[in-house]
């Protein structure tokens, strides 16, 4: 199937310059999102991992479903202040300043093989910080998988020595 068909690109949004690669014309294709969600359990499966881990909110919608059709947990990557309990915490840099995010000291056991899933790697700063929370709590990164990945940024440098699944490439 040509996932790309259902991508929609909106030029300029959110702001000029930015292509925004639109998945919700993926999402609400039944056929295109699970033939999309079963590439990436293939993967999952290729790679052994017991527990799948996405930030929020677009890293829920590709991990959630691959967790289930695995039988195997999802564990939510938030930003600050919205996990009630004890949670372990990494700052990364936006393009301007900061931000935080955050995941529950138990949701990883020391050894685990996790997969981690978004939507989209761009410049890889997000799933960065994201490998830094499994990796405090013990868990081992299986995989990472992403619907789509910009190839004109550098994100898979940053990523460098893990191993990547993206099912298109622009
Ligand atoms: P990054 O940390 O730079 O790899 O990107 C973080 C998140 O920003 C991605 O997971 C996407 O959800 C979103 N994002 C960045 N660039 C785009 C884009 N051109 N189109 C759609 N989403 C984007």
């Amino acid at each position: 199937m040509d996932l790309k068909k259902y991508i929609t690109i909106v030029p300029d949004w959110p702001k000029p310059g930015i292509q925004f690669k639109d998945i919700t014309t993926l999402m609400d294709n039944g056929d295109a999102y699970r033939y999309a969600t079963d590439q990436i359990v293939e993967y999952a499966r290729e790679k052994e991992a017991d527990l799948i881990v996405g930030p929020e909110a677009r890293g829920f919608i590709i991990g959630c479903p691959v967790a289930y059709s695995l039988g195997v947990g999802f564990a939510p990557v938030r930003k600050e202040g919205k996990l009630p309990r004890e949670v372990a915490r990494v700052e990364y840099g936006l393009e301007y300043g900061k931000d935080v995010l955050t995941i529950h000291r138990d949701a990883i056991k020391p050894g685990q093989r996790v997969l981690i899933t978004d939507d989209l790697l761009a410049t890889g700063g997000t799933i960065e910080a994201t490998i830094k929370l499994v990796e405090e709590l013990g868990g081992v990164v299986a995989g990472i998988a992403f619907l789509i990945e910009l190839s004109y940024l550098d994100g898979r440098n940053k990523l460098d020595g893990f191993d990547i699944l993206t099912l298109m490439k622009y």
